[in-house]
């Protein structure tokens, strides 16, 4: 029983047929002149329109197929700060925000540009007065996620980038990864410049995702090359990863609102079965954020070990988001909403998607007292032993 979404989804079989079909028959360079380098050709734009389209961004934005979001971050924010230089070099983003995000602005720090690092609410959000007085008239982009990959919190993206476009020249990127196929989000008449996404995180395929961005927003090139991609990113273009990315995305779309009824209520369920746990916290809010995803500190024992515990009997947890596992075994985003070590060193995250089944749950929620007061039983027995 998989319960780590956020980290990642299986392909859908569909997608994998597209991915699969795509290839035998489309195989040919794109770029060639040929008629089958131009049936090719025809079908990568023939998903680029199809994902605009998805959007309700068809007229106003273009799209970037990358290698996923960490990519889109990278090109989007360095993009940004290089071609606009000359206009300011303020830069804004949150305490919250990825580490393919909050990399990049610490690398651009070094490099001479001026970052401020908005701090979050105790639901995990940017408060709009917080991010009102960060903007300065030289503040060229600001840079928030949709929906907060370890707590599920959602930005107001919606309000947050009106404000700054009536309030600074700043350029608006969202780092989307958490939401799109899962919370509603609509790029028509939207103040969003620039939108990441990636496609694993919606069953589709690794090492696939997209910027949009306005049709106003130039970029240097991400790779020099043949300048294929508008010339952003040189090298022959993965029209079969394109076409799976715009199917799934399309199937995600079609079932999201279905989904996200029934997710609603799983995290509903989970939150009343943490409530009669002692010692566990909420992280977040359960209030205006994603039910995909949900974090509870654990008091008294350590999260690797309830999640091994959990693992015994099949059930697959995180602890700290996947990108942050290896490093670091406190949460940096627990500890921004918090201020409190101990809540971040013992938080669990529980993700879901629209392939949790409604017995994945009432199994899961069975389990989690008695492993967890088993495991504080356990070592209260050591410690006296
Ligand atoms: N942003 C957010 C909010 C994410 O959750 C992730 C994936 N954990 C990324 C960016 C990076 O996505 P990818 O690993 O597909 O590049």
């Amino acid at each position: 029983m998989y319960f780590d979404y956020a980290a990642t989804t299986p392909p859908n079989s569909e997608v994998l047929k597209t991915f699969e079909k795509v290839n035998r028959e489309f195989w040919a360079n794109p770029h060639a002149l040929h008629r089958a380098g131009v049936r090719a050709e025809t079908l990568l734009e023939q998903a680029r329109r199809q994902v605009l389209t998805l959007f309700g961004a068809e007229s106003a934005y273009r799209c970037i197929f990358t290698g996923g979001a960490t990519e889109s971050n990278n090109m989007a924010i360095k993009g940004v700060a290089r071609q606009y230089e000359s206009r300011g070099k303020h830069l804004i983003t949150s305490a919250v925000e990825h580490p393919s995000v909050l990399g990049v602005f610490q690398w651009l720090e070094k490099e001479g540009w001026e970052v401020t690092i908005l701090p979050v609410n105790a639901a995990g959000c940017v408060e709009p007065h917080i991010l009102q007085d960060a903007l300065r008239p030289d503040t060229m982009l600001v840079s928030l996620m949709h929906v907060n990959n370890e707590i599920g919190a959602i930005n107001n993206v919606e309000a947050l980038g009106r404000m700054i476009k009536t309030q600074s020249p700043a350029f608006f990127h969202v780092d989307a990864a958490q939401s799109v196929g899962k919370i509603d989000l609509s790029l028509a008449n939207s103040p969003i410049d620039l939108l990441t996404f990636s496609a694993h995180k919606f069953c589709g395929l690794k090492g696939s995702g997209a910027l949009l961005l306005k049709n106003k927003v130039q970029l240097p090139p991400l790779f020099h090359g043949g300048g294929q991609e508008s010339g952003y990113r040189s090298g022959t273009a993965d029209v079969a990863t394109a076409a799976a990315l715009a199917k799934a995305l399309r199937i995600a779309l079609e079932g999201r609102a279905t989904a996200y009824q029934r997710v609603c209520s799983y995290k509903q369920t989970i939150a009343e079965t943490f409530s009669g746990i002692d010692g566990t916290e909420l992280n977040g809010a359960l209030e205006n954020s994603s039910p995909f995803v949900i974090n509870y500190s654990v008091r008294g024992v350590r999260p690797e070990t309830i999640l091994h515990a959990l693992e015994e009997q099949d059930m697959y947890i995180s602890t700290v988001s996947a990108c942050s596992a290896a490093k670091t075994p406190e949460s940096s985003v627990v500890l921004a909403l918090t201020g409190n070590h101990e809540r971040a060193q013992t938080s669990i995250r529980i993700s879901l998607s629209s392939l949790t089944a409604p017995e994945e749950i009432d199994a899961l929620c069975a389990t989690l007292k008695p492993t967890i007061e088993s495991l504080r039983f356990k070592k209260k027995v050591g410690r006296k032993s």
